[in-house]
């Protein structure tokens, strides 16, 4: 009466028994014989291990298809022992996962599709977010009258946050679809340290906060990689430490170490004296759309998605990363990641 398959093997590993629900859904005969690698698509040294892990005392869980149908089944074996502690029986729990592995499917394709319309979008959406952009700085420029001139710039502003969203989701769908690659080209270092701060010192010193850069003295010229990525993880990483740092100051150490065949070794480090976060919280900063002590920033834009693009682009490159942070005293975001000199 069991809602699953239940089969009986006897020591050699031979069919003695099914119940009616295996007989039927499962199209197992009882009076075959047949072994558990003739009945699913396994191999006998599959078998032989699966049955040596359980005589260990191992729980074991399988995801084996039916021979000849194809029918997914999740396997639950487990041995029965004679009194000398020899192995008397298998008997196996069966469960049809057609419908559950049907879900997944349509789940993993749903989630596909909505990740290629959120990259089609956002990539639309830019197109008439720069054309407004791009006018409004003709306001700007054009305008001899001061409150025009200050509600185009409340336009800049909020444009320039939209199409910075825009772009963070743009991001996110290409990393969901696996289409995010690395880009690699020359550069130079300093200039892109530069750009990075050039990015940030406004809004550092509109809160006045020193943003502090320690480089190693003979930090080195031309680098090549993916200087567009590695940009934006710095920007993101010191736009955050001053998002949440409410006094004090932003420090950024950059340095580097040879590693064999040209290649090295670049550290960056970026500690801020802003709100800190919680160890509890540590884990889920750089996962999608998480915001940490959300009553508290809740005045501070922000949607979640920084981090977690920022995480992504670090695996990509292998490199290691990792937070360190005290709360309500600061915290430090740092990353390693091999380049090519
Ligand atoms: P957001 O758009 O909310 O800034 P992020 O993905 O960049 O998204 O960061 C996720 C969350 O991590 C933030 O909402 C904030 O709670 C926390 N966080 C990030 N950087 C810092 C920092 N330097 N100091 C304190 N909290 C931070």
């Amino acid at each position: 009466s069991v809602n699953s398959a239940v089969l009986v093997f006897d020591a050699g590993n031979k069919l003695s028994l099914v119940n009616k629900f295996g007989q039927k859904n499962l199209d197992i005969d009882g009076a075959s014989g047949q072994k558990i690698e003739e009945i699913f698509d396994v191999t006998e040294e599959e078998v032989e291990k699966t049955i040596e892990s359980l005589m260990e005392g191992y729980e074991i869980q399988k995801k084996w298809k039916r021979r000849g149908n194809g029918i997914s089944c999740l396997v639950n074996p487990s041995i029965v022992k004679d009194e000398t502690g020899d192995p008397y029986c298998i008997i196996c729990m069966v469960y049809d996962m057609t419908k559950e592995e049907e879900m997944m499917n349509a789940i993993v394709e749903a989630n596909k599709a909505k990740s290629s319309f959120l990259a089609n979008m956002s990539h639309e959406i830019r197109t008439p977010i720069n054309a407004v952009l791009g006018l409004d700085e003709m306001i700007i420029r054009e305008s001899k009258d001061e409150n025009i001139t200050a509600y185009a710039k409340d336009i800049e502003s909020a444009g320039k946050t939209l199409l910075s969203l825009v772009n963070d989701i743009l991001d996110l769908s290409k990393i969901e679809s696996g289409k995010m690659e690395i880009l690699k080209g020359e550069y130079h270092l300093s200039s892109l340290l530069n750009d990075c701060f050039n990015m940030v010192h406004m809004m550092a010193h509109e809160k006045n906060l020193k943003l502090i850069i320690e480089n190693d003295e003979d930090i080195p010229g031309t680098l090549y990689g993916d200087e567009i990525r590695i940009r934006q993880i710095i920007t993101n990483l010191l736009s955050n430490a001053v998002k949440y740092t409410p006094k004090g100051q932003i420090t950024m150490k950059v340095k580097w170490q040879a590693l064999p065949n040209d290649y090295l070794l670049l550290g960056v480090a970026v500690t801020d004296t802003g709100i800190g976060i919680r160890k509890e919280n540590m884990e889920d900063l750089f996962n999608s759309f998480k915001r940490v002590e959300e009553k508290k920033i809740r005045s501070i834009e922000g949607t979640g998605l920084g981090l977690s693009i920022v995480r992504n682009i670090l695996e990509l490159h292998e490199a290691k990363y990792g937070v360190n942070s005290v709360k309500d005293k600061g915290s430090t975001f740092w990353f390693e990641i091999r380049v090519i000199r």
